[in-house]
């Protein structure tokens, strides 16, 4: 029953990852998006990026308006959407958009109007929709209209009009701005675009230390289990959007055993094997350090487990700027040892040194060291022959 289980598991996920990035499919019963569009529609829309004005109408060939704009990009790049007072007359805290504006605003990606006014119910062009995804995504485009829809352009991210310009002084229609959203939050969409097939063959576990009454190593009020659990689902998101199949031995503050995460990581056919840790010593022992199972007793993946852990060390070192402590050999680590799969535990800084515990604690360095790990397995990927060209866009 279990194989029969586990055989229909893996079936499933395939299925859905090849309906996922090759087939068009119905832009979640929207009637009125076009095929061309229904790919990115259905994206942004199970992300909840985008709405419809109902359950079967998206609205497509509405024009977007700034408001509607600034909650688009601020759903995308996961902005503080509360609502609350803003630095526009004429958007008041009760606006539905104000949380959006004002953290766009905050963050140079939308700007005002002269006399303190936004224009919320403005209609965005088509070169203002460039400018606005440009700065979102952090594109140099030159600070003009044609240098933005270049970038855009460039990228495969926008394509011209039929008469070969990109009419910036046109209004954008919605369905025209989710597409460009979509291919700017991920590449898998953009034009001339190919995702390397055997990439959907792969399954990514994600193991975070410790939980539920294993608090792990602690220090200066902070516990490592939530230090690790937020970074692995940080890690989580990035890995979701490419076409690689993504696992957490937990999601939750649980106690997963040695075994169990082993044997979780095995049932679901993982081909790589990520634990995030952080250490702990004396307060005074600071730095990064990446393990691998040495001896081929038992996990026979010494040569790969050796070259994920490489990897993973080198960005971790490059994106928190702590002590290298190297790539480190173990024969005990559990997770590592006992597992059947390339497999690396990275432990991250130490909690009871103060510098380390600062990076450890901030949203900022944990999405930092999510990004370095999320790009540590798509080296790892690169240098086992695998075209991952593409991935590196994604957590830009
Ligand atoms: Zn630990």
């Amino acid at each position: 029953m279990k194989r029969i289980f586990v055989v229909a598991t893996l079936v499933f996920s395939l299925v859905v990852s090849l309906v996922h990035f090759q087939t068009a499919v119905q832009a979640n019963g929207f009637v009125d998006v076009p095929d061309r569009a229904a790919k990115e529609v259905n994206y942004l829309a199970e992300r909840k990026v985008a709405n419809g004005y109902s359950s079967s109408i998206f609205g497509s060939t509405r024009t977007v308006t700034r408001a509607e704009a600034a909650a688009f990009i601020g759903r995308a790049l996961q902005l503080n959407g509360t609502q609350r007072n803003t630095r526009f007359r004429d958007v008041g805290s009760g606006h539905f958009a104000s949380g959006y504006i004002q953290s766009a605003v905050e963050r140079g990606i939308l700007s005002g109007y002269g006399g303190g006014y936004f224009r919320p119910n403005q209609a965005v062009t088509r070169g203002e929709m460039a400018v606005m995804i440009s700065k979102a995504f952090g594109y140099s485009y030159g600070g003009s209209l044609s240098g933005a829809a270049r970038a855009l352009l460039s990228r495969g991210i926008a394509n011209g009009l039929e008469d070969g310009t990109f009419g910036a002084s046109q209004r954008v229609i919605r369905v025209d701005f989710a597409v460009v959203l979509a291919r700017a939050m991920n590449p898998a969409f953009r034009s001339g675009y190919t995702v390397d097939p055997r990439l959907s063959n792969q399954v990514v576990i994600i193991d975070p230390g410790h939980g539920g009454s294993d608090p792990g190593a602690s220090g200066l009020g902070l516990n490592e289990k939530d230090v690790v659990l937020d970074t692995g689902l940080r890690l989580n998101e990035l890995l979701k959007q490419t076409p690689l199949t993504v696992h957490m031995t937990r999601t939750n503050d649980t106690l997963p055993s040695l075994a169990d995460r082993v044997n979780f990581a095995k049932n679901r056919g993982g081909n790589v094997f990520v634990s995030i840790h952080a250490n702990a010593l004396n307060g005074s022992a600071t730095g990064t350090e990446t393990y691998y199972y040495s001896e081929a007793n038992t996990n026979p993946h010494v040569a790969d487990s050796r070259l994920l852990a490489e990897k993973i060390q080198r960005r971790l070192v490059m994106a928190w700027h702590l002590r290298d402590r190297g790539v480190k050999q173990t024969s005990k680590l559990y997770v590592l040892k006992n597992n059947s799969m390339p497999a690396a535990l990275a432990e991250l800084g130490f909690i009871d040194h103060p510098e380390d515990n600062q990076k450890l604690r901030s949203d900022y360095w944990r999405n930092a060291a999510a990004k370095a790990i999320y790009y540590g397995i798509i080296d790892y990927y690169n240098e086992k022959g695998y075209d991952v060209d593409a991935l590196y866009d994604i957590a830009r």
